[in-house]
């Protein structure tokens, strides 16, 4: 819809790019930008420029040949345009990964920015041409393709885990986007960007991408020994690198080109900053010897063990019972975004967080196919009746279709099931699904550098070189163990092991599910419906441990949830079952005649969601500690936020860039100024 709408979108909705097609001297057709006029890569031979221009005079094969086990790398980009800077790169760090051992734990960040995206359906043809003339790049082609976000504001994080690569797609305006990027870390000074890829379009063209704010930001994000290269030798070009401390060289340019510049920042006069330098190094030494312990496994705990453990990190997981005993563990989860109107949503810690995990779970359906095992998502897609929705149908219009969008109210009848219900007004989203816990869990614990044990920890303490837990084990022996970094991922108890943390609100909700006869199974709902509960059919497969007395195969209605504050029991309640029907008979009457009356027969599981005043979940180092960290207070948006928020942890643990802008960072920190009142109720 957001090239068809008839209102205008807000002003942080992205514009996708207008792609024209010119001849190149070879009489391949190539890219130009509708907008711009200029050319997304050379006429001659973009990929050899490509690498020429960037890859060679930032010396990356050398550097990162160079690179020492668990280190990271990180290139910043102005301008994804068709990804071809980044497919080479990544094609170059496989093939040093393939000859050099060492590099195995070795990292590599690329860091991107573009305000104009190509829409997937042009790159997917721009990128075929380059498939066919590179089949060397064929494979990574395709991997980016299949990760290619929707066109939307805000930060996209994309995972190669297999090739330690992770990309981050700033969509939005470069200056804004750069100015974003930090890690809310303790470690001093600031991440920095080793190599930088400048590729706007030529500044007669646009001058955005080579303007003050720009390179006011590239100097703040540099430190000794970045480098940066760029096609354009351009006066302003040469005078901005200059006047933000770098060294600049002319060199030959590619092709037929005169000559190009390539740029490093020298190292610092004063002894001050030396040390500054060095400080990182060792900090960076002393955190990347890598074990971490998580204490709690549910969603938060699972996702961050795994998150740390694909950086390299040995993780020692603990919980009191099993894993995925607490509110996380029900049968199913539903995977669907909280809709917020589209000039917020660079900053909308759901959207950013949904969309993530949705990738997430996708590629990790790919592993669980592999291992054999239920898929993580079952990409079902989701109908919001808008009942109780924050969002109308003209805002529905600013979203990328393949996010969100209306259906013909014949066609939502249809995916729904649904005949007598008024769907004129509907919210459909294609790539919302249901999420099993298990499998998920499942496929976690089977990584190599993940060690679950069964402990009860009641006692956390650090010095200034180790984080050390106690706790008694399943046959109530002491245990102590010590790790660089202590994760707390415990929900509602994270305030029990450290009193820092917040003693969030405990909101009991009740899951409900029944198995359908025959007769009724024709008429329920196709599809996860959204109204003031949710409900979504389900099959259940081997391993659905929750539903042990349930033959596999057998499909299921599942309806939720209760919300019960100040409530900690988690015992089954038929009368919460008889709350979870009343919303969809309220919802859909036509529902009544379908749902049996009679609850009796009717399962469920019940569990203590945590949440802060502000709704945000706490994401962070503690205040005054070096090493325990916590991440907990999902709510009920477990499976939507923990995957971004373990991944923004990480990365402020390790002193990389994360995924969400410093001013998210500081909305999620433990330690903010919101969380200091006392609880209300
Ligand atoms: N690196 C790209 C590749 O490998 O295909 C080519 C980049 S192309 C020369 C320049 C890109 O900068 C275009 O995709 C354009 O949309 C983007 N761009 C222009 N102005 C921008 C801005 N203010 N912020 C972010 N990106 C911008």
């Amino acid at each position: 819809t957001q090239s068809s709408n008839s209102h205008s979108p807000q002003p942080s909705a992205i514009r996708p790019a207008k792609i024209d097609w010119q001849m190149d001297d070879t009489g391949n057709k190539v890219p130009v930008s509708g907008e711009f006029g200029d050319v997304y890569f050379s006429h001659a031979d973009g990929l050899a420029e490509s690498r020429y221009v960037f890859l060679a005079h930032n010396q990356l094969a050398e550097r990162l040949a160079n690179l020492a086990p668990m280190q990271c790398f990180s290139i910043a980009e102005l301008g994804l345009g068709t990804g071809l800077n980044l497919l080479a790169t990544w094609q170059l760090w496989r093939a040093l990964r393939d000859m050099h051992p060492h590099l195995a734990t070795a990292k590599l960040h690329f860091i991107t920015t573009e305000k104009f995206p190509i829409p997937l359906t042009d790159l997917t043809q721009i990128l075929a041409l380059w498939a066919q003339r590179a089949p060397e790049l064929a494979e990574l082609i395709e991997q980016f393709l299949a990760a290619y976000p929707p066109l939307i504001a805000g930060c996209h994080r994309l995972r190669f885990f297999d090739d330690n690569l992770t990309v981050d797609i700033w969509l939005g305006d470069a200056a804004d986007s750069l100015t974003k990027l930090a890690s809310g870390t303790h470690l001093t000074p600031a991440p920095a960007i080793d190599a930088w890829y400048l590729d706007g379009f030529a500044p007669s063209c646009n001058s955005t991408l080579w303007a003050e704010n720009i390179f006011a930001q590239i100097q703040r994000l540099s430190s000794p020994s970045t480098t940066a290269a760029t096609y354009s030798c351009a006066g302003i070009v040469k005078r901005a690198l200059k006047d933000c401390g770098f060294e600049i060289k002319k060199v030959k340019g590619f092709g037929r080109k005169r000559e190009m510049l390539t740029a490093i920042m020298p190292a610092p006069v004063s002894d001050e900053t030396y040390e500054h330098t060095d400080n990182r190094a060792a900090d960076h030494q002393a955190i990347d010897n890598g074990h971490s312990i998580v204490i709690g496994a549910g969603i938060s705990g699972l996702m961050m063990a795994w998150t740390l453990a694909n950086r390299g990190i040995q993780v020692t997981l603990l919980d009191k019972t099993a894993p995925l005993a607490g509110a996380s563990g029900n049968p199913r989860a539903l995977l669907a975004p909280k809709m917020t109107p589209i000039h917020h949503v660079d900053e909308h810690l759901h959207t950013i967080g949904y969309l993530y995990s949705s990738r997430l779970y996708r590629t990790l359906n790919d592993k669980a196919t592999q291992q054999q095992l239920a898929p993580v998502l079952e990409p079902t897609g989701a109908l919001d009746l808008l009942i109780k929705a924050n969002i109308g149908t003209e805002q529905i219009a600013d979203y990328p279709d393949e996010m969100a969008t209306t259906l013909p109210h014949a066609q939502a009848q249809s995916i729904s099931g649904l005949t007598a219900q008024d769907l004129t007004e509907n919210l459909y989203l294609p790539q919302s699904g249901l999420v099993n816990p298990h499998a998920l869990k499942d496929i976690i614990l089977t990584h190599p550098l993940i060690r679950f044990q069964q402990i009860n920890v009641y006692d956390i303490s650090e010095t200034a070189q180790t984080a050390t837990i106690k706790g008694n084990d399943q046959d109530d022996s002491i245990v102590s163990l010590d790790a660089d970094n202590v994760v707390i991922c415990a929900a509602f108890e994270s305030h029990k092991l450290d009193r820092r943390i917040f003693d969030c609100r405990k909101i009991r909700g009740q899951l409900s599910w029944f198995t359908p006869t025959a007769a009724e199974l024709t008429n329920l709902p196709k599809v996860p419906l959204k109204y003031s509960g949710y409900c979504a059919p389900f099959t259940a497969h081997a391993g659905d441990n929750e539903l042990n007395d349930v033959a596999e195969g057998a499909m299921h209605l599942l309806l939720g949830a209760s919300f019960v504050r100040n409530d900690t029991s988690t015992d089954i309640r038929d009368e919460e079952h008889q709350i979870s029907r009343d919303k969809l008979v309220t919802a859909i009457p036509e529902m009544a005649a379908v749902i049996p009356t009679d609850t009796t027969l009717w399962r469920g599981r019940a569990g203590i969601r945590t949440q802060t005043p502000d709704y945000h979940p706490m994401v962070g180092l503690l205040v005054d500690s070096k090493r325990l960290w916590t991440m907990s207070a999902m709510g009920a948006k477990g499976y939507a936020l923990a995957p971004i928020c373990a991944e923004a942890l990480a990365d402020m643990m390790l002193g990389s860039f994360a995924p969400l802008s410093a001013a998210m960072q500081a909305r999620l920190s433990p330690n903010r100024t919101r969380l200091q009142t006392p609880l209300a109720d």
